[in-house]
């Protein structure tokens, strides 16, 4: 893009969102400069479960875990727990949340995440390439993910929502007793019920993903600093660049912020009111599980996932609402990893490591990517939720579409930063 051949952009925040941002606009013409505190690949998808989760487009909200919200609560291990420190701050989210959880809005929100997961592949294709080819290893496995449940009940309630995936065309396909212990021979005997997530993969390095591609941006000709943004600099209803915390000054053209749950305080001075909730989750890492998955496996019942990743065996999920700054409870890790153990009791623990994420978490499960009106200039790209590193890198391609100042290939509108 020649016209962009000295364009500035500046972009907020490198963890997956911001990483895929800038190398979609450096390779586009711009001088990219990706500014974040953190080392890259330090961030939340460090401690995610690696999934391209393309098919999970159905709403956190949906109507099923509404439900079971209750019990949950009353359950000291179950997948949910609420913190007193943040009673105040997600009430008012959790109103909103529950009203996404109507039948015909679930179906809507459905589409609407559809609309982007199914580009996923095509948009990462070109990223994966350049940073396996930076590391000289694969960083992608082509696994699919395998849902098990308890019972034929449990699966069952979940029928609703794979149908759902299914008219969105992606796989799912029922598995038996048989065929699960033929995938997964270390489960055999364990569950009789489960669904094959066909058309997901996985990212068997996080860390070294983004770092890679990091690098790439680095390589293209980006740059990198290492240090916080206080804020977006203004003239005349535009943005002209970003203040480090130390006082130094950025010129930009186009700033992107993609801050995570960093994102917010930039627009709360703009007059937009995003209602973005950091939802944590914890991992259990087993460097040396003695226990050999060729999938990743999601235990509906308990709650959390298992991800063979290159660093080992991750046991990842819960889902806790706590105040910004709380310090973790890696009680919840304990518990995932105990009930990992009651289920596959040759795993092996030693040397196990804990990892913490939070979530930027919109209630409606989507994610912004949108232009600020006050500051058309200035781009946002944020709120992914569990969806961060599956949509990197077509939040990064959309952001670029923005960028160029040309209407972007769909209809942004479901993913606007205006709609709560
Ligand atoms: C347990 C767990 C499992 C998950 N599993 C999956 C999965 O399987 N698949 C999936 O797609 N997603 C998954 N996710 C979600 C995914 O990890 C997140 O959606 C994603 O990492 C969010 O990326 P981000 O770039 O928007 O935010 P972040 O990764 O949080 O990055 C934001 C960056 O902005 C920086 N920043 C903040 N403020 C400033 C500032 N003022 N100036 C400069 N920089 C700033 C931060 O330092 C940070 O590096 C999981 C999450 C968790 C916790």
């Amino acid at each position: 893009m020649d016209n962009n051949a000295k364009k500035q952009a500046v972009v907020i925040g490198g963890g997956i969102v911001g990483a895929c941002c800038a190398w979609s606009l450096q390779r586009d013409g711009h001088q990219v400069t990706l500014v974040d505190p953190a080392q890259p690949g330090d961030s939340t998808a460090k401690w995610s479960c690696g999934q391209m989760a393309v098919s999970e487009i159905v709403p956190l909200s949906k109507p099923g875990i509404i439900k079971k919200i209750p019990s949950w609560l009353c359950d000291s291990t179950g997948p949910l727990a609420l913190r007193p420190s943040a009673v105040a701050s997600l009430t008012p989210w959790f109103l909103r949340f529950i009203a996404c959880a109507r039948p015909a809005r679930v179906e809507q929100i459905a589409g609407e995440l559809a609309s982007l997961t199914r580009h996923v592949y095509t948009d990462y294709a070109p990223l994966i390439e350049a940073s396996e080819a930076k590391t000289g290893r694969k960083l992608f496995r082509e696994h699919g993910v395998i849902e098990v449940f308890d019972s034929a009940a449990d699966l069952e309630a979940e029928r609703v929502h794979f149908d759902v995936r299914r008219r969105h065309g992606f796989e799912v396909e029922e598995m038996n007793a048989e065929a699960i212990a033929e995938a997964e021979p270390a489960l055999a005997g364990r569950f009789r019920h489960g669904l094959r997530l066909g058309d997901w993969k996985a990212v068997s390095d996080t860390e070294g993903f983004i770092q890679a591609m990091t690098q790439s941006v680095l390589d293209m000709g980006g740059e990198r600093i290492t240090a916080p943004v206080r804020a977006i600099d203004t003239q005349g209803g535009r943005a002209i660049g970003v203040t480090l915390e130390g006082g130094q000054k950025l010129a930009a053209d186009t700033v992107v912020v993609a801050a995570g749950n960093g994102s917010r305080h930039f627009f709360e001075t703009l007059g937009v009111r995003i209602p973005l909730m950091g939802i944590t989750g914890y991992q259990a890492l087993l460097p040396r599980p003695g226990v050999e998955f060729n999938h990743s496996i999601i235990y509906a019942n308990g709650g959390f996932c298992l991800a063979p990743m290159t660093r080992g065996l991750q046991i990842g999920g819960t889902i806790e609402f706590a105040a910004a700054d709380a310090k973790p409870n890696y009680k919840r890790a304990d518990i995932i990893l105990d009930k990992a153990r009651a289920l596959v009791p040759e795993l092996d623990d030693s040397g196990f490591e804990y990892g913490v994420g939070r979530r930027p978490f919109l209630p409606d499960t989507k994610p912004v990517i949108d232009r600020c009106r006050k500051l058309p200039n200035v781009l946002m790209a944020f709120g992914h939720g569990q969806l961060g590193l599956t949509l990197g890198a077509t939040t990064g391609r959309l952001i670029a579409e923005l960028a160029r100042g040309a209407a972007p290939s769909q209809d942004l509108t479901p993913f606007s930063a205006y709609r709560f």
